[in-house]
């Protein structure tokens, strides 16, 4: 019998199973603390307001002026990227995704669009090939989402996100993380999702590893409309479980085993809390178990609908005068999309958190996979196994549970380097995944484990 397992049933009677088995790992992770003290609202602003002068980043605006338009925009953001990598070795590769989007309901014509894609190559042989995306988009628009000339600065809308990303690639590609990071700058996201949609596609035909990715879209104000200002709180939208027509085999177990709040989706954002706060000072992360706000869409979506797990941050309070609109004065109020209504400090947070949960993924283990709970007879334990993880570095797994009407995990177990465990609590009472732990204590996420008879 394993150690640990004869541990915890020692204790189990004196704690009743219900204090917690292990430590939560609070200790902050160096690396990461020291990506985000780089992070300045400084470049944010200037990004922002770089964004800003383009006039128009329409996805069907002017092209081939170096001044105004989105064409000007991509070529900056390019050459951004470019001048990150050069500071730092050369270690972001920058390209383009371009392409051409067919004709649709907001693009009478077929158009050019050009997602920016800074790649930072993980280190870690058995981890390269995992990659996380993390993506804003750069493309504005005004009232009417045809009208292609008119200045629409999308300063919140979403220049607050792209400088995000861009200011966290600057940041993170200065230190080697195990798995891979990809930063986009996204087009055509107002006309249609048009270039999220075409990098999800593209990554599902190539059968890329994309375990986790997180759109940035409107986290540029802490000021609501009737004047509150939240500073230290940001949206995460989470998926359940997917609104598809038709329900495949493993979407019918997970909901037929109780597991429609253990998506891949809700377990990517149960490790981004977390691991946000604790690195954070003074954020809250406000996981919503909701795709998406009422009437709106994000470059998420696509990465949902291709089956990766995929979130959207937020901020807390939106101000609908400061988005989609024409700039006006109405009985002297400003309205419109512009820096003036931004808070650079609030967006540097909001790039920490991203920074944080990006770097805890690329420096943890894989999650594990085909996780699975025994169910071959009726017993008031448990038995899980899953499949070994090939890290160099892994140092075991743990196991976690938490009650089915709780949405975090409140009990963590070391299951030491083993692919099979056995504890004393019931499977029908808890909700259960096992997480694998490399030698430094980075956690993966949890993976959800399906029945096997
Ligand atoms: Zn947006």
């Amino acid at each position: 019998m394993r150690k640990s397992l004869i541990i915890l049933l020692a204790l189990a009677p004196a704690l009743g199973l219900a204090a917690p088995e292990q430590e939560p790992q609070v200790k902050e992770n160096a690396q990461i603390a020291a990506v985000l003290s780089d992070i300045s609202a400084k470049n944010i602003e200037a990004t922002i307001r770089k964004l800003v002068s383009f006039g128009t980043r329409h996805t069907l605006s002017d092209t081939q002026s170096d001044t105004r338009g989105i064409g000007a925009a991509r070529r900056w953001i390019q050459a951004e990227f470019e001048r990150y990598s050069k500071e730092n070795g050369g270690r972001l590769e920058v390209t383009l995704d371009d392409f051409i989007q067919p004709p649709g309901e907001r693009n009478p014509q077929p158009v050019q669009v050009v997602n920016v894609v800074a790649t930072l190559r993980g280190t870690q042989p058995e981890s390269r090939d995992r990659i996380y995306v993390v993506s804003g988009h750069y493309d504005s628009r005004v009232t009417d989402v045809m009208n292609t000339t008119a200045d629409a600065p999308g300063a919140d809308d979403d220049a607050s996100g792209v400088a995000a990303v861009m200011e966290t690639a600057r940041v993170m590609s200065r230190k080697n993380w195990d798995a891979t990071l990809v930063f986009i700058a996204v087009a055509g996201e107002e006309q249609g999702l048009f270039g999220s949609t075409h990098w999800a596609k593209l990554a599902k035909e190539k059968n890329w590893n994309v375990a986790g990715m997180i759109t940035n879209d409107i986290i540029g104000s802490s000021h609501a409309d009737d004047g509150r200002v939240v500073k230290d709180h940001v949206r995460l939208f989470a998926e359940g479980v997917p609104p598809l027509r038709e329900m495949p085999d493993p979407l019918r177990t997970l909901v037929r085993t109780g597991g429609e709040n253990d998506s891949t989706a809700r377990e990517l954002a149960r490790f981004i809390k977390p691991e946000a706060e604790k690195h954070v000072h003074g954020m809250t992360v406000d996981i919503i178990y909701r795709r998406d706000r009422y009437l709106r869409g994000g470059d998420h979506s696509p990465f949902l609908d291709a089956g990766f797990p995929a979130v959207r941050m937020t901020e807390p309070n939106e101000d609908f005068r400061h988005q989609h609109q024409d700039l006006r004065k109405e009985n002297g109020v400003q309205i419109g999309d512009l820096p003036e209504f931004c808070d650079f400090d609030y967006i540097a947070q909001v790039a920490r958190v991203n920074a944080a949960a990006l770097g805890a993924l690329a420096l943890a283990p894989a999650v594990p996979a085909n996780v699975e709970v025994e169910t071959k007879e009726l017993t008031n334990s448990t038995t899980l196994q899953w499949k070994p993880n090939t890290e160099a570095d892994l140092a075991g797994y743990e196991i976690v549970w938490r009650d089915t009407t709780s949405p975090f995990w409140q009990h963590t177990i070391a299951a030491g380097n083993v692919n099979r465990f056995t504890l004393p609590v019931s499977k029908d009472n808890v909700l259960f995944g096992v997480r694998a732990i490399d030698k430094e204590w980075n956690a993966s996420p949890a993976a959800y484990p399906f029945p096997r008879r």
